[in-house]
């Protein structure tokens, strides 16, 4: 994986780069570091005009293609400048603007529902006040990241990448782009990270309603918020239990005559304030990255000492949460039907009430839960089978997400088209038999962003050692004893319906490393970070027409195609990567 645009096709000593980066490789650590360091600060000056030339609104090829410029993309895109500045890359992204989930949802009250020390990036102090923030300031903090940092520079929008088709023989990934919605056009890359997020942009899950067409008021889904829909003294149903419904119901409830939360089963609450002392007193009396630093590693710490808790101690925290709910409400509350889940907490995702605004809701009678299962939809409601019927003008269907393959694209590889469920993930990041693919999967039970930086950090040193072999193609391949691995769904442990819907279309986990996704930030640390990327399943191959050098290679004065070869090995056979 070799290679910004000027480099000549394979890696010679005369390559600047290339030959710096071996001899740093080859040289002791600290004078590697020095070596690297040195070709890093040679590399930048062309590295700026490479990354200028990228950006160029012409331009249809780069080192390194982008899918999505929401969370994932935008830290893929600073990581990716700032380790590998030779490499030029581009962001191709659907929609008109940037920032992916945090534009698209214009719902009253969005906001995070974890804290922005961890949601934020690493490279990136987050400076506001409140720890959770709502999702313009979000939307903002990305657009501010992408500006400072000439990302936005790169980014094409209204660039839906509908399909990419991997050629060994030239290690080039050429994607079929719907500009706006017109032309197709081709873009080649040589590496392909996916930072399209996880839940399709189409549609969001709707279960069928009996009698819906009957209902005559306004019904909505969260993902789709019409902008003139104006709920003041209107009765609001919001269907769900999600971190959505739970953000909805206090937000409207403010305008609203009233909202009832319509939930067929309980979830999981804690209701926490919207800032954090302890960042912002250290704030004031230490340098902001500093702070930023240690805000960010108590947070972890705490999350994942948390997290761990309902793993070895359920029963304890079903208490410990049931009694903070108790404490928030009436005393004639029904909280055993309401806020008390049959599964342990963060079986399912864990809903975070800043300061309470739920409870304050219910508390003032504004809002008001009901937990029954939907009749039918009427003229002017909702039939539930225990016989209520509730009124309404408008319905919320806060029921959730649909899940989906990578960008919702086509892949093929080498002619032949992917069916994502046959493949194995590779540390939650990476597939096999897929080349020259990552892709960025965050977290359910923490910040995704935490996720997004140590799987850009990967890229950048798989991209380093590919450079530092020479080749230009790397591909997890299982080995031979990995052959009898028993399959697990990607995300496991983790119940809610999308998920579980979702599950066998997605690629598998093994029950061995790397062919795992532990979901654990620790564990995933030691997993992707501290791990050698030359691990014996990961191959770093050279492909026939030598190390990338741009868009496929011409065909040979006869006019027919490369012939396709074995890729060269680059790595040596007894390493345990199998040639
Ligand atoms: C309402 C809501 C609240 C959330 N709150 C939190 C929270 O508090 N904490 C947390 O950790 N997570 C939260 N999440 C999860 C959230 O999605 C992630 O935090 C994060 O925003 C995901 O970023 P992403 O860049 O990976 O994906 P997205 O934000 O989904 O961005 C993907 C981008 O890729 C583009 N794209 C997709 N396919 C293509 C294609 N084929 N071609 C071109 N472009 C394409 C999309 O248009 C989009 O801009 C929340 C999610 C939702 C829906």
């Amino acid at each position: 994986m070799v290679a910004s645009s000027p480099r000549p096709a394979a890696p010679t000593a005369a390559a600047p780069t290339a030959d710096t980066t071996r001899a740093a490789a080859a040289a002791p650590p600290a004078a590697a570091t020095r070596a690297a360091d040195t070709a890093r600060a040679a590399d930048t000056a062309r590295a700026a005009a490479t990354r200028a030339d990228a950006s160029h609104a012409d331009t249809t090829r780069a080192d390194v293609i982008i899918v999505g410029a929401g969370i994932s993309g935008i830290g893929a895109a600073h990581h990716l400048q700032r380790r590998c500045p030779e490499r030029s890359y581009l962001i191709l992204e659907a929609r008109d603007s940037l920032g992916g989930t945090w534009d698209l949802f214009r719902y009253p009250g969005v906001r995070s529902d974890s804290d922005m020390h961890t949601l934020g990036f690493s490279f990136k102090p987050w400076t506001d006040a409140k720890a959770i923030a709502d999702g313009p300031s979000i939307l903002a903090y990305l657009k501010e990241t992408a500006a400072e940092a000439g990302i936005d520079r790169h980014i094409r929008y209204r660039h839906r990448v509908e399909r990419a088709e991997w050629d060994s023989t030239t290690a080039t990934w050429t994607l079929t782009v719907r500009v706006g919605d017109g032309e197709a056009r081709t873009y080649t890359c040589n590496v392909l990270l996916m930072a399209s997020g996880y839940y399709s942009y189409r549609a969001g899950h709707t279960p069928e309603f009996p009698g819906r067409e009957r209902f005559g008021g306004r019904i909505v889904h969260p993902q789709f918020w019409p902008e003139d829909l104006d709920h003041t003294g209107k009765r609001v149903i919001v269907i769900g239990s999600g971190a959505t419904a739970m953000t909805l119901v206090p937000a409207m409830a403010a305008d609203a005559a009233h909202v009832v939360m319509l939930q067929r089963s309980p979830t999981w609450v804690v209701a926490r304030p919207d800032t954090d002392p302890v960042a912002n007193a250290l704030r004031r009396v230490l340098p902001e990255r500093l702070a930023y630093r240690l805000v960010r590693r108590k947070n972890i710490w705490l999350q994942q000492f948390f997290y761990k808790r309902t793993r070895t101690q359920p029963a304890k925290v079903r208490e410990r949460l049931l009694a903070e709910v108790r404490k928030h409400l009436p005393p004639d509350f029904d909280v055993e039907r309401h806020f008390t889940p049959s599964y342990d907490p963060w079986d399912q995702r864990l809903c975070l009430l800043p300061n309470g605004d739920l409870f304050a809701a219910l508390q003032e009678g504004k809002a008001s839960v009901v937990t029954d299962e939907i009749e039918t939809f009427t003229e002017t409601g909702i039939r539930c089978r225990s016989g209520e019927h509730l009124e309404a003008d408008i319905i919320v269907t806060a029921t959730g997400l649909e899940l989906c393959t990578p960008g919702e694209m086509t892949f093929v590889v080498d002619g032949e088209e992917v069916d994502f469920s046959t493949r194995w993930t590779y540390k939650g990041l990476a597939y096999s038999d897929i080349p020259n693919v990552v892709s960025f999967f965050g977290y359910i039970n923490a910040s995704w962003t935490l996720r997004v930086d140590i799987t850009a950090d990967f890229v950048c040193r798989m991209l380093e050692h590919a450079d530092a072999v020479g080749a230009d193609t790397v591909t997890p391949r299982l080995r031979p004893t990995d052959a009898d691995m028993t399959p697990r769904p990607l995300i496991d442990g983790f119940s809610p319906g999308y998920m579980k819907r979702a599950m066998p279309r997605l690629p598998k986990q093994g029950d061995r490393e790397p062919w795992i996704n532990p979901q654990l930030y620790e564990r995933d640390r030691a997993l992707i970070v501290e791990s050698p990327v030359d691990d014996g399943v990961l191959t770093f191959t050279r492909s026939p027409a030598g190390a990338w050098s741009g868009p496929p290679v011409a065909a040979p004065a006869t006019g027919t195609a490369p012939a396709a070869a074995d890729p060269e090995p680059v790595t040596a056979p007894d390493d345990g990567v199998p040639a």
